[in-house]
């Protein structure tokens, strides 16, 4: 990635590689811009000039910053979460419906993941009862397409203990 040193496009001189000063830009996601802190991000600079100039060398940056603002998983939370559950990359696509590749592309921090791909995995992370719900995901076995009650949809508890009532999907009553 570091090969060519870049040279100024007004003096001509080699510009020198240093660390932009933390900075707010309007990044892009999901179709809305966002106003995001991004902090030490590379960009070359020409003491002569003052100009500065980024390269793809920053987009890293710009990606875990917007990552970061947007409030999504990191590419390590994701990687710890198929660690800890012990299932490759092309599994987990699998279970969750998407393309190898685009697991691939969240790991190393290329690509965003949607929101909806974003809570789909912490719910997958989560919940042993949606693993096990996906990992028999033969086409031909339906779930999901009827509400299954639970406690979690009482207005009685509603309000009261919040938050942790992961209630196995299949179990409520009904
Ligand atoms: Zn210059």
């Amino acid at each position: 990635m570091k090969q060519k040193t870049p040279k100024c496009h007004q003096c001509g001189v080699a510009l020198a590689s240093r660390t932009a000063p933390p900075h707010r830009r309007k990044l892009r996601y999901e179709g809305v811009a966002h106003d995001v802190l991004v902090e030490a991000m590379p960009e070359w600079h020409c003491a002569a000039c003052g100009i500065s100039v980024t390269d793809e060398e920053g987009d890293p940056f710009l990606q875990a910053a917007l990552r970061k603002h947007v409030g999504l998983l990191t590419p390590d939370q994701i990687r710890a979460g198929l660690k800890a559950l012990k299932i490759s990359q092309d599994t987990f696509a699998e279970r969750i419906g998407c393309a190898a590749e685009s697991v691939s592309r969240w790991l190393n921090g290329a690509v965003l993941q949607s929101r909806t791909y974003d809570r789909f995995m912490r719910i997958y992370f989560h919940c042993p009862e949606v693993r096990s719900l996906l990992a028999n995901g033969s086409p031909e076995q339906t779930f999901g397409d009827v509400v299954v009650h639970g406690p979690v949809d009482s207005p009685a508890i509603r309000g009261g203990q919040k938050g942790r009532e992961t209630r196995p999907l299949g179990s409520a009553g009904g």
